[in-house]
């Protein structure tokens, strides 16, 4: 029997089963991480578990073509596979972007596309696990009134979706105002409930949180661990379709620091139970509106939070991540680096991207945009294999996209600005225009 727990990441002890409502440690206040029973995993060699992931992968056995619950034993193996909840997770894309990565000097740059997915962003990846688990503690007979966050974009996007799969009720926070349609859509669509209040995202934090404490709504953003076991599998993913081989460089936005968290304990996984003998070098990539990280890397891993700036790439628009610890531990075991970029530099990575027939969201152009800073400082070697992980679809990110091109955003220079040319019914007009 496989068998997985919270425990505090500071090493307090205690053991909490993970369909207890526990988002930090009781006795140290940090966050807890779902840590698996490796000497019981070790009863496959590593052959037979590349060989079960890969004899699942995309297949049609419910629920192991998800290629979340494909690695189900090593993401929350107590979960009957009836209370899955899943809309077919991962299985994303990884391209191969060639003439993107030519034009930089490197042959091997590959952009995974974890937007490709329900709600296009990678947040699907750990929802369902989250809402699964719900659905069990339901059918415990649990008191789970709810599962709710506050979040102005993909999180809401996702949980809405997968409570709505599971029948759950879903409630949503986020500051009245300050939300774009495209962010206020999807959760409204999935029937949740939506509550805008006259507050900042910190105000609505504030108040999800006593919503958990004291309403028995339970807690879906970031904090919550269980997310971090599904996102982890995109780091087995990227392997697998490589036939377990490893890139050289792996390159992840950053902004409550969950997902590169995630990606290093998906390597940890691989390499305590031998499918991988090396290592990729993790690379974060910030805003410079909303460096925390890199600030931290520049000062020999002190952090300290700051009052994030607003920033084009608005999912990590974050000023005090809240898995800070995770992120710092990871970095510091893959030989880890932090770069930052500007405004100007990330949404012209993104549309030079794009010119190779990429379509790419913000988040992505910021780590376009520092992938092209680290080849030409030489930290990125042209031989190296490199993955740029893409967190979210750019067709729900149309605002960005059409100011960009109209030449709208404000102190940006557009290097690849392309409008339409408006010309009368007239041929030889037409003929001009495209001579
Ligand atoms: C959530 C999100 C991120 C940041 O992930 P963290 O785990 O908060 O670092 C980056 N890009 C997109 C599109 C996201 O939705
Ligand atoms: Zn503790």
């Amino acid at each position: 029997m496989y068998r997985a727990s919270f425990r505090c990441i500071n090493g307090c002890p205690g053991e909490y089963p993970l369909t207890q409502p526990i988002y930090r440690c009781p006795s140290c206040q940090h966050l807890l991480e779902v840590v698996h029973d490796l000497e019981a995993l070790g009863d496959r060699s590593p052959a037979a578990w590349m060989r079960l992931f890969d004899d699942r992968y995309k297949r049609t056995s419910w629920p192991y073509g998800s290629s979340v619950w494909g690695k189900k034993e090593w993401v929350c193996p107590g979960l009957p596979d009836e209370h899955v909840v899943s809309m077919d997770e991962g299985g994303t894309n990884m391209l191969w972007a060639e003439r993107y990565g030519r034009a930089l000097g490197v042959d091997d740059v590959w952009v995974k596309q974890c937007g490709n997915s329900h709600t296009g962003s990678f947040k699907d990846l750990g929802m369902t696990v989250l809402v699964s688990v719900v659905r069990h503690m339901i059918a415990l007979g649990q008191p789970v009134r709810a599962v709710g966050c506050a979040s102005t974009g993909d999180t809401s996007a996702s949980l809405a979706a997968y409570a709505a799969a599971a029948g759950v009720p879903a409630i949503v926070v986020l500051p009245r105002g300050r939300v774009s349609v495209a962010q206020l859509i999807q959760p409204l669509a999935n029937g949740a409930k939506v509550l805008a209040l006259d507050t900042d995202f910190d105000g609505c934090m504030a108040i999800i949180t006593r919503l958990a404490e004291e309403e028995g709504v339970y807690l879906a953003n970031s904090m919550n661990s269980l997310r971090l076991e599904g996102q982890k599998t995109v780091a087995i993913e990227i392997v697998q379709q490589w036939d377990w081989e490893v890139p050289e460089v792996i390159i992840i936005p950053g902004g409550n620091l969950g997902n590169v968290s995630a990606l290093g304990a998906g390597f940890d996984m691989m390499e305590a139970l031998g499918l991988i003998a090396k290592r990729p070098r993790i690379v974060v990539a910030q805003a410079a509106a909303a460096n925390p990280l890199y600030l931290a890397y520049q000062q020999n891993w002190a952090f300290e939070p700051v009052v994030a700036k607003p920033t084009l790439a608005s999912a990590i628009q974050i000023g005090n991540p809240v898995s800070i610890q995770k992120a710092i531990r990871t970095l510091q075991k893959y030989d880890g680096i932090v770069e930052q970029a500007t405004e100007e530099q990330l949404a012209n990575a993104a549309a030079r991207a794009d010119r190779s027939g990429m379509y790419n969201c913000p988040h992505t152009g910021v780590a376009l945009a520092v992938l092209e800073q680290l080849v030409a400082r030489g930290v990125i070697d042209t031989r190296d294999r490199v993955v740029v992980i893409s967190t979210a679809n750019g067709l729900k990110f149309t605002e960005f996209k059409q100011r960009y091109h109209e030449r709208a955003l404000d102190a940006i220079v557009p290097q690849y600005a392309n409008r339409p040319i408006e010309l009368p019914n007239d041929y030889d007009a037409v003929r001009r225009a495209i001579a």
